[in-house]
């Protein structure tokens, strides 16, 4: 998606170890005209496939969810990283954090996850593919149905994007990153 790839060639910042920062529009401060953009264009890749529900994970992919479930009308489902007290009826997964460098607990409850959701997941990034894995198998344990998973930015480099298509996931990223070797972004044209 060409806006998206000049916004990230414009104010994308590289970090060792193949980072990328987007915090002045997604991660940290957003744009929202920006954030639009990229749900309008998800609904037009997804626009063949029938969809019940919106899922992400907390906190990074509620903005770009929450766009694509407000254009879709439908409900919009985040996995949280910690268990709630108060949370009965849940499911669990482990998922490894690349950027933290540890392993996480991720949950979501079988109110809002329900068997025979056809869910459609979006995030920000998708690097190895390990968030992906984790709401792979929660969806899963629901009973649910995963018909797609949208990515604001694709790290393919990291690989996770392969893994997911030979696995048969329809998957669509806005902008595919190449690589980010010597702190130079290069992009997918
Ligand atoms: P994966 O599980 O696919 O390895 O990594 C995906 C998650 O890690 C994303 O939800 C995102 O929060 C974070 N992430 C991975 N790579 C990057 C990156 O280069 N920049 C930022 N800001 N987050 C990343």
């Amino acid at each position: 998606m060409k806006a998206l790839k000049e916004r990230i060639m414009r104010d994308g910042k590289c970090f060792e170890g193949g980072i990328l920062k987007v915090d002045s529009f997604i991660n940290h401060q957003m744009d929202p005209i920006l954030m639009k953009s990229m749900a309008v264009e998800f609904v037009r890749r997804f626009a063949s496939t029938k969809i019940d529900k919106v899922m992400t994970i907390e906190a990074s992919g509620i903005a770009p969810a929450i766009m694509v479930g407000y254009l879709l009308e439908l409900p919009v489902v985040f996995a949280k990283k910690k268990k709630p007290s108060t949370m009965e009826n849940m499911l669990a997964t482990t998922v490894y954090s690349f950027t933290k460098g540890r392993t996480y607990d991720v949950c979501v409850s079988r109110d809002y996850l329900c068997p025979g959701d056809r869910v459609l997941f979006i995030d920000d990034f998708l690097a190895n593919g390990n968030a992906a894995k984790g709401v792979i198998d929660l969806v899963h344990k629901a009973g649910a149905e995963l018909v797609g998973m949208g990515f604001l930015i694709e790290k393919a480099f990291q690989h996770g994007g392969d893994c997911l298509r030979e696995q048969g996931v329809h998957v669509e990223s806005l902008a595919i990153i190449e690589s980010l070797d010597n702190c130079q972004i290069k992009i997918k044209e």
